[in-house]
């Protein structure tokens, strides 16, 4: 490929790009604007002006108009009139946002990590936004003790009828011990089920506020 057909594709390439960059972000933006607009307004009005300035589009301002008097009398209190509508209404905090005290916003999903669950206390992390069945890990629910839980097969309990070996969960500090009757697999997979169960109808919120 020539060096102008890498040009064209190039030019092509940049429009969609940022379309695409803009498509994705367009919330994040939208919030950016609301935000900045009067800064990202003013920031381009002094910009035009300087550019017009050095291009000497504004030598024109410097020219002398005479006007009749009638014409002054109508204009001057109607520049004022609007001077101060303009300054009053970039002022006045718009009336759109949302105030912060109607709805408060639910905290982050991302920084519930830890629950009571199945009577062990649960930590884990996320992957993606998702929960990382791999990271769950038990902690003791005794207040005094709260040591790691080890996840035992519990191999009295064993059943023939059933898949897998049951396990329970083991606390080598305070001797506390919570049987299970799925295997090790199964456990993992029920909690991030439950743990996905609280945060789809919100009473992860509870707990991270309660
Ligand atoms: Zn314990």
């Amino acid at each position: 490929m020539d060096t102008q057909k890498l040009q064209i594709l190039s030019w092509l390439l940049a429009p969609v790009t940022l379309a695409v960059t803009l498509i994705i972000h367009r919330n994040n933006l939208k919030m950016f604007l609301l935000k900045w607009w009067k800064a990202l307004a003013l920031f381009t009005f002094v910009t035009l002006l300087v550019a017009a300035y050095f291009n000497g589009r504004l030598a024109w301002l410097v020219r002398t108009v005479a006007l009749p008097i009638w014409v002054w009398l109508l204009l001057v209190p109607a520049a004022i009139v609007l001077v101060i509508s303009c300054l009053l209404a970039w002022c006045k905090p718009s009336t759109k946002e949302p105030l912060a005290t109607d709805e408060p916003l639910a905290p982050d999903p991302l920084r519930y990590t830890e629950a009571d669950i199945f009577g062990a206390r649960w930590h884990w992390r996320y992957i993606n936004r998702r929960i990382d069945n791999e990271s769950l890990a038990a902690f003791c629910p005794k207040s005094h003790c709260k040591n790691r839980l080890e996840l035992q097969d519990d191999c009295d309990r064993m059943d023939l009828e059933r898949h897998g070996i049951p396990v329970k969960l083991v606390c080598l500090h305070c001797g506390f011990c919570k049987p299970f009757d799925f295997a090790k697999h199964d456990l993992l997979n029920r909690v991030g089920q439950e743990i996905e169960r609280r945060l789809n109808t919100g009473e992860y919120v509870r707990e991270l506020t309660g």
